[in-house]
C-alpha cells in the first residue's frame, strides 16, 4: 500500500509541474500576441511618405554603394564575390560580370 501511496503522489507532483508549465506557456503566449497587436499598430502607422523615403534612400544607397565598388575596382582591386577585396592582376571575369563591363 506504501508504494501504491508513493506512486499516486508521484503522478500528482508531476501533474501539477505540468500544470505549472502550461500556466506559464499561456502567459507566454498572451504576451506574444498583444506583442503581435502592438507591432501590427506600429507597423499601419508608417505612412506612405515614409516608405517612400525609405524606397528612395535605398535605392540610393544602393546607387552609392555601385560608386564604391566601381572606384574599387578601377583602383586595382576585386570587387567580385570570390575575391573580394584582393588585388587584382589583369582583369577578372567574375568583377567584370558583376559591374556589367563587356
Ligand atoms: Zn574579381
Amino acid at each position: 500500500m506504501g508504494q501504491l501511496y508513493q506512486a499516486i503522489s508521484e503522478v500528482e507532483e508531476n501533474l501539477s509541474r505540468l500544470l505549472n508549465e502550461v500556466k506559464s506557456l499561456r502567459q507566454y503566449i498572451e504576451y506574444l500576441e498583444e506583442e503581435n497587436v502592438k507591432l501590427k499598430r506600429q507597423l499601419c502607422a508608417v505612412s506612405e511618405a515614409d516608405t517612400a523615403r525609405v524606397q528612395k534612400n535605398a535605392a540610393r544607397i544602393q546607387k552609392e554603394a555601385h560608386v564604391n565598388l566601381e572606384k574599387l575596382y578601377s583602383e586595382g582591386f576585386h570587387v567580385c564575390h570570390i575575391y573580394f577585396g584582393e588585388p587584382m592582376e589583369g582583369s577578372c571575369l567574375f568583377c567584370n560580370a558583376f559591374l556589367r563591363k563587356d
